[in-house]
């Protein structure tokens, strides 16, 4: 059965040059770059190599600001982590964040954190009025692909001094990168969304930032103890470097063609957030009728990967908390179904992609005995 993988924004296949990348590192420059004898120290120079050529590619001046991680949700935990030492210390973040923030800010910031405000006059107020030493605020969502407008809401952050963390996982890869100096105090980023491999990661700190992000150590300019995952960065920066920004209008182009298509197939569909600015990549559609996740399963026998947008925790269902946020009532949640596209992705599989949603649809109403599946008028 040939796979019609529409998840890029839960992981996205290695790119060719970040298994070059990978395998040549690994090959070559094995040693640990903090030894002392010349192979380590070239182990080290190729680790540094590496650190400039993202520092290039983030547009930023000085390479030491990047911090190598495991990926996000260590870059996420330990810069809220490091927040949280001080116990008069209080958070703010969003409700749409990835569960690597909302999770240590509800676990270290225990009854001292709020939901941050999304404008920036409303936030810099909420930042005074709470003390807060962190806010947390996502670049684009991973689930609806909605764009939030960082750079306003950093600067109104500084002005408060407050701490600005910025899980940017899901802009790498597709949105421009140019602004990315302004888009907070620690900006996050990990390989395996954008063609790099899995289990790496960085954070950007903003000058002046000085967070101890794991202790041990001197590793990352004492920012993060471990030893680094040099293949694994040596990967990352290659894929980033390999990343087709000019091919995301085109994308976005294919989406909203398959979002119209769905729309007149499967009367009553609709994508969340098409209205406002979001991913290119990204359509969050709420199907007319059945539940998510039969539509996954269904989908699934015909090789189609798409996601729910929330990954159920410890097999309780209590869905999607992004939409939850959105106000969008909890019978429409079960029917939400994420697609997300990859740079590659093309028209004929996105063509394939709603063809096979009709397809589920009508055997859905095969197996109703009805001429269409039992419809939810409440949401036509
Ligand atoms: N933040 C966002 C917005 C994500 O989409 C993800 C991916 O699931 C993460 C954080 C976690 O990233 P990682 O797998 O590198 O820990």
């Amino acid at each position: 059965l040939p796979e019609l993988y529409f998840d890029h924004n839960a992981t996205t296949p290695l790119c060719g040059a970040a298994r070059d990348a990978w395998l040549a590192t690994s090959d070559r420059f094995w040693h640990n770059p903090s030894s002392l004898y010349p192979p380590a120290g070239a182990a080290k120079r190729r680790l540094e190599d590496a650190r400039e050529a993202l520092a290039d590619l983030l547009g930023i001046d000085d390479p030491e600001r990047i911090v190598f991680t495991s990926g996000a949700t260590e870059a996420n935990n330990a810069t809220i982590v490091a927040c949280a030492a001080d116990p008069r210390s209080t958070a703010l973040a969003s409700p749409i964040e990835h569960p690597s923030v909302l999770a240590p800010v509800r676990r270290h910031f225990d009854g001292r954190w709020h939901e941050a405000p999304l404008e920036p006059d409303a936030l810099g107020a909420a930042i005074r009025e709470s003390g807060a030493g962190i806010v947390a605020i996502m670049a684009a969502n991973n689930e609806t692909g909605a764009l939030l407008p960082v750079p306003d809401l950093a600067a109104a952050a500084r002005e408060a001094a407050a701490v600005f963390l910025c899980d940017a996982t899901q802009a790498f890869g597709k949105l421009d990168l140019r602004e990315i100096d302004s888009w907070g105090d620690v900006v996050v980023g990990s390989a395996h969304k954008f063609g790099g491999p899995k289990g790496v990661g960085f954070a950007l700190l903003n000058k002046g930032t000085e967070l101890r992000l794991q202790t041990g150590g001197p590793q990352e300019m004492g920012h993060r103890a471990g030893t680094e995952d040099l293949a694994g960065i040596a990967a990352m920066v290659a894929a980033l470097e390999d990343a087709d920004l000019p091919s995301t209008s085109a994308e976005a182009a294919h989406r909203d063609a398959f979002e119209r298509t769905i729309a007149s197939r499967l009367p009553g569909t609709r994508p969340v957030g098409a209205e406002a600015p979001r991913l290119p990549n990204t359509s969050m559609l709420i199907l007319p009728a059945e539940r998510n996740l039969k539509w996954l399963t269904r989908l699934g026998r015909v090789g189609v990967c798409v996601s729910t947008g929330s990954a159920c925790s410890s097999g309780a269902e209590s869905g999607s908390h992004v939409l939850q946020a959105m106000g969008i009532p909890h019978d429409e949640i079960d029917r939400a179904v994420r697609v997300s596209s990859g740079p590659d992705t093309s028209e004929a599989e996105w063509d394939a992609l709603a063809d096979a949603f009709s397809g589920v649809w009508e055997d859905f109403a095969d197996r109703s005995g009805d001429r269409k599946p039992s419809l939810d008028l409440g949401s036509l």
